[in-house]
């Protein structure tokens, strides 16, 4: 509050182009600053930032004074963006009306019905949006499920994803086929950048001086937004085929058994990484567990100890050595033949056996009742199973339970929307 105060005093010297836009755009900022440094002293406190400094050196990289503090924003040097609070802009169907700005059209009306709290208006790639927060009932938060089945799935890079039911889903990877394009734009950016620094009279080889400002050419800034929209557009890509992965994933599931992959790990494999992003393993990973939690779906994580796919799921034999190149194998104790990854996929739902599974119910009402038992409930508890009783099959598999713990962060819900006005995703 006392930098604020600070600001106040000599922003319209100091910063005049501030006159033209709104004062919360402004005054926002230092809460969010608030909260950064908070947040960070927090950090500080609990010991996290020492530990990455920690690994940072074990990594040979340098130690760095500035780790975990944040970041200085600059008007177009970073995202551009600035906050609205829910009393300073109206919205009427498609036009929102904005102070200092005035009526500006959006491209489609509100899709929820609620108490408006903010918004957030941002630029990327020269576009602009607004991002509306509302406040919404549980009914329209929490969604319903078509089916209530069990899918294993096994993520790699010829197939990014395949499911347990032996269908294999394939990334579009929007970056391997941007690429040639990707490159030819970012060349010529380079070049404008080159020119820019033998007209201000640098070396051209020299590193870049520190404090040094370039002045932009009108060529440059046109260049940097066509580069911009191609990020943008793979960007689009890729989240447009994870969320309907994800949100297919768990309208047709009650439980997804999937790997815990060490994704930060494989990226340092210089060969795979592009293909790793391009999929985007963390990004399906991320939206999986919070959808579950609006869909009621229990995620159920395998270690990385889990030999998923050195064991036939036909007989259980575990083979020890299997190659990496090896995408069909038999196996050697029943004979039958897999598919790599469909026998990974099978496998990881073999872990989660039915009976150990909470009771859904998918009554014609449209509610669906889930319950959990209380063990299960909570973020990343390590959960042993006994197989009851009632299994009876006489096999016990108790070695593979021991590679499992549950992802699920909601608690029961009750999910009221009628049925009706759910179609299925095809
Ligand atoms: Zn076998």
């Amino acid at each position: 509050m006392a930098l604020k105060k600070q600001f106040n005093q000599i922003k319209y010297i100091k910063f005049p182009w501030l006159k033209e836009i709104h004062r919360d755009a402004h005054s926002q900022p230092f809460e969010h600053l608030g909260i950064a440094w908070s947040n960070y002293f927090q950090k500080l406190k609990n010991g996290t930032i020492a530990k990455i400094q920690k690994q940072r050196m074990k990594e040979g990289k340098r130690y760095d004074p500035d780790l975990g503090k944040p970041n200085f924003k600059r008007k177009g040097k970073c995202k551009d963006s600035f906050y609205l609070a829910n009393d300073k802009f109206k919205i009427n169907d498609k036009i929102v009306k904005m102070p200092k700005i005035g009526n500006v059209k959006m491209i489609e009306t509100l899709r929820f019905e609620g108490k408006i709290l903010s918004a957030t208006v941002s630029k990327e790639a020269n576009k602009w949006y607004i991002a509306i927060q509302i406040e919404v009932t549980e009914e329209i938060y929490f969604k319903q499920r078509m089916q209530n089945s069990t899918t294993g799935i096994d993520l790699g890079i010829t197939a990014a994803v395949t499911l347990s039911s032996g269908k294999k889903i394939l990334s579009p990877k929007p970056l391997k086929k941007a690429l040639r394009r990707l490159k030819i734009r970012q060349r010529k950016l380079t070049h404008k950048i080159k020119f820019a620094k033998i007209i201000a009279g640098l070396k051209v080889n020299q590193p870049f001086p520190k404090g040094a400002y370039l002045k932009k050419s009108n060529n440059f800034n046109k260049q940097s937004a066509k580069l911009n929209k191609t990020h943008k557009r793979i960007k689009n890509i890729r989240l447009d085929w994870t969320h309907k992965l994800t949100s297919k994933l768990c309208r047709e599931n009650q439980a997804i058994v999937m790997e815990d992959l060490n994704v930060s790990g494989m990226l340092k494999n210089h060969r795979l990484a592009r293909a790793i992003n391009d999929i985007g393993f963390g990004r399906i990973r991320q939206q999986l567990f919070y959808k579950a939690s609006r869909y009621g779906v229990a995620v159920f994580m395998a270690d990385r100890w889990y030999p998923s796919s050195k064991k036939c799921s036909n007989c259980g034999h575990i083979l020890e050595c299997l190659p990496l190149s090896a995408r069909i194998w038999q196996c050697p104790l029943c004979g039958f033949v897999h598919d790599r990854d469909v026998n990974a996929a099978i496998n990881l739902k073999q872990l989660v056996s039915v009976t150990t599974l909470p009771m859904a119910n998918l009554s014609g009402d449209g509610n669906t009742i889930v319950e959990i038992p209380s063990e299960m409930v909570g973020k990343v508890t390590p959960v042993r199973y006994e197989r009851s009783a009632r299994d009876g099959s006489g096999q016990e598999q108790n070695f593979a339970c021991n590679h499992l713990y549950v992802h699920f962060e909601s608690s029961p819900t009750v999910n009221t929307m009628p049925a009706k006005s759910l179609k299925p995703w095809t």
